[in-house]
């Protein structure tokens, strides 16, 4: 009975299959998301403990840490007199000795290390009362078969109320599964690469026999994760390339007329993302680019550029911002950069309506958009609606977004009434590194502005102590009274409270009425309407108020030239690319601006970080650093930007995003569609799924 039930348990097989789990080990396995054998094998250690170099009691080293093998010859508690406090003393034998062990306030241990038992302990020889001896070491017994100690021993998160020995004793037995398991990667990248088979990475990853081929078994595992990752870039990309886009044929002499109209002279960097987009859409295969920029660099100006020979060939464009007041502020700056060429512009959101010629009705809209008679609409994700199409869409541009969602594409498909889809390109102000970016958007080309428009002041930055809070609020009220105007940002406090409307109004109320009585101050956080934040905004906008207190929802592209003072609250509870961000929001204008940080305790690894803030004034390099200090997921945050979430690799390692990524491509070229490796399709494709990116 008990074999024939063994002999069914396959990848597949729920793990209460397996044997009998107690409900206690059921749910946390449910809490881990185990379900399958697959999954256990696939649940890899955090650490391991290094048990493999035991020392020969006559070989040890006083007062290091020693790891010793051998059969307890006798134990015995005792309790001290004077604390009443037990004590455990054994004699641990092995080939070459026996050496005096001591345990305090452990006297299960008597009956748990009985004379005869095999263990492994690891602790330090020190000198005691009776010569030398062991105090206090980790102890773990060992059986016939060595799965706990005398080795590499794997360490599982602990979080889940299920113990690392537990999960040894449940996944050794199932390791012999991991056969099952085919092997995906072609084999001609195998071989370039020196990768081990797959079945060997599993069993090495979970009981490695040396550390030389645990190195191996990560290198193996993490390759996999980060070659099906950048497979599905190449593999969604070579889709992509199928489709047919109108090309955009580039013209030299109406360029650069167009630029002679522009009120500045463009950048090096602003000429070179420019020309890669014109290289882009005058193919017909769908652009797919996205344009990354540091706040300020000037992106807009490359986005215009773009929509203008898009309008010259009569296909019309769509620039889509992920809010009302930025669609604003984009229409108004397209206004003034076409101001001398004769496109339709408008403005289309949920409660703005306009054309160049100002206000109209959303009818209107619909209808000339319909019949071709816009260039270029600007607005929000309305524009994306059903009702709303467009004649002969040739270019889309998103603003603040990195991707361009499967979803939004299909939403755009059903707006367009012409056969062809359009060329795309996203904006961003998130600085990533490249290598990051390849792991993350390897299915976009990217265009870098790194930099800065030439008349560009840098906004000087301090990190404020406590004591000069006082000082710092004179110099505020007087930069107000000479008509200047303050952002404060807060942090949000409480978990709970999501929105940080607690700790934002607080402040708000502290200033209103103790620091700034007699000066306008407003409130802007997450809670309030749609419509209200516009007009909170307005006023701002308009300097009807000096100051405006806010949480983190002004990161994003507001443009305020006149506010010339960032101050942020709490600001160890950012990250650097976000503070950058906010620092974005002053130094827009000819006067000199200041950003002062204000932090509440901070230790001296936040007093750090924060203090490269006051010399980095680069977007990028602050990326690179908050990178290196809080890896990926914090910086960026999984779930906002659609980090995969990786188990192995590493999306900092520049050579694994490198190799993998030539190894794709070498996939990608051989089989486009991937028929000829049909293991590694069925792989992607569950790989896709788990993997949640996008
Ligand atoms: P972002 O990249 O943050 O979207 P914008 O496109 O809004 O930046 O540009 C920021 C400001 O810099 C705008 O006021 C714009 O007019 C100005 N600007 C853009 N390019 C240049 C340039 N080459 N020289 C001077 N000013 C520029
Ligand atoms: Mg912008």
């Amino acid at each position: 009975m008990k074999e024939s039930r063994k002999k069914d348990i396959t990848l597949d097989s729920p793990l209460t299959d397996v044997r009998k789990i107690d409900t206690k080990h059921k749910e946390a396995l449910k809490r881990l998301g185990l379900k399958t054998v697959r999954d256990l094998l696939f649940y890899f250690p955090v650490k391991y403990e290094d048990f493999s170099t035991i020392t020969p009691i006559n070989k040890m080293v006083i007062g290091k840490k020693n790891t010793i093998q051998g059969v307890i010859k006798e134990i015995k508690n005792s309790t001290t007199r004077r604390k009443n406090m037990v004590i455990t003393n054994a004699m641990l034998e092995d080939d070459t000795g026996a050496l005096p062990i001591v345990w305090f306030r452990q006297p299960y241990l008597e009956s748990f290390l009985k004379t005869g038992t095999y263990v492994t302990l690891t602790g330090t020889i020190e000198h005691g009362y009776n010569g030398l001896q062991m105090t206090s070491p980790a102890y773990e017994k060992y059986k016939e078969e060595s799965i706990h100690s005398g080795r590499i021993v794997p360490v599982y998160s602990e979080t889940a109320n299920i113990t690392s020995k537990w999960l040894r004793f449940f996944l050794k037995p199932l390791l012999k599964h991991a056969k099952e398991c085919p092997e995906f990667i072609p084999k001609s990248i195998i071989d370039s690469y020196a990768l081990i088979p797959l079945d060997l990475a599993l069993n090495e990853i979970h009981f490695p026999s040396s550390k030389k081929e645990l190195g191996k078994a990560r290198k193996r595992l993490a390759f996999q994760e980060m070659f099906l990752l950048q497979i599905a870039h190449l593999f969604k990309r070579a889709r992509f390339q199928k489709e047919r886009a109108t090309a955009i044929p580039f013209d030299e002499e109406l360029i650069r007329d167009f630029v002679t109209t522009l009120p500045f002279t463009l950048t090096d960097d602003q000429k070179k993302t420019a020309w890669q987009i014109f290289k882009d859409i005058e193919k017909d295969e769908p652009m797919n680019r996205l344009l990354e920029g540091d706040v300020g660099s000037g992106k807009t100006v490359v986005a215009a550029l773009a929509l203008f020979l898009t309008s010259k060939r009569s296909l019309q464009s769509l620039v889509l911002a992920p809010t009302e007041i930025l669609a604003m502020q984009h229409f108004n700056s397209l206004k003034k950069l076409f101001r001398k060429s004769p496109i339709e512009l408008a403005l289309y959101t949920r409660t703005q309506h306009h054309t160049k010629d100002g206000e109209t009705t959303e009818e209107e809209l619909i209808e000339k958009l319909a019949g071709g008679h816009i260039d270029v609409a600007v607005g929000t994700h309305t524009l994306l609606k059903q009702e709303v199409s467009g004649k002969n869409i040739g270019l889309v541009i998103v603003d603040e977004q990195h991707r361009f969602g499967v979803k939004q594409r299909a939403e755009l498909k059903k707006s367009s009434t012409s056969k062809t889809k359009p060329h795309f390109l996203s904006m961003t102000a998130t600085p990533i590194p490249r290598t990051l970016a390849l792991a993350l958007y390897g299915d976009l080309d990217i265009s870098i502005i790194k930099e800065m428009p030439k008349n560009r002041k840098t906004v000087q930055t301090q990190l404020v102590s406590p004591y000069d809070r006082e000082k710092m609020y004179d110099f505020i009220k007087e930069k107000i009274d000479q008509g200047e105007q303050a952002f404060v940002v807060c942090p949000l406090i409480e978990e709970s409270d999501t929105l940080g409307v607690k700790s934002v109004t607080e402040e708000y109320k502290k200033l209103n009425t103790h620091v700034f009585p007699d000066v306008s101050i407003d409130l802007l956080h997450g809670k309030l309407k749609k419509d209200e934040k516009e007009s909170v905004m307005q006023r701002f906008m308009a300097k009807k108020t000096s100051i405006l207190v806010s949480t983190s929802v002004i990161e994003v592209g507001i443009d305020v030239p006149n506010a010339t003072i960032m101050m942020i609250e709490g600001a160890e509870r950012f990250g650097l690319s976000q503070l950058h961000q906010f620092r974005g929001r002053v130094g827009r204008g000819d006067k000199q601006s200041y950003c002062f940080l204000f932090s509440e305790s901070p230790s001296n690894t936040s007093f750090e970080r924060l203090k490269t803030l006051e010399s980095v004034h680069s977007g990028f390099e602050l990326s690179e650093k908050d990178l290196e200090m809080r890896g990926p997921g914090e910086v960026y945050g999984v779930r906002q930007s659609g980090l995969p979430d990786l188990k192995m690799a590493s999306l900092s390692d520049a050579t694994l995003i490198a190799e993998t990524r030539e190894a794709a491509s070498t996939i990608i070229k051989e089989s486009a569609s991937l028929k000829k490796f049909p293991a590694l399709k069925r792989e992607l494709n569950s790989f896709e799924k788990t993997v949640h990116f996008e």
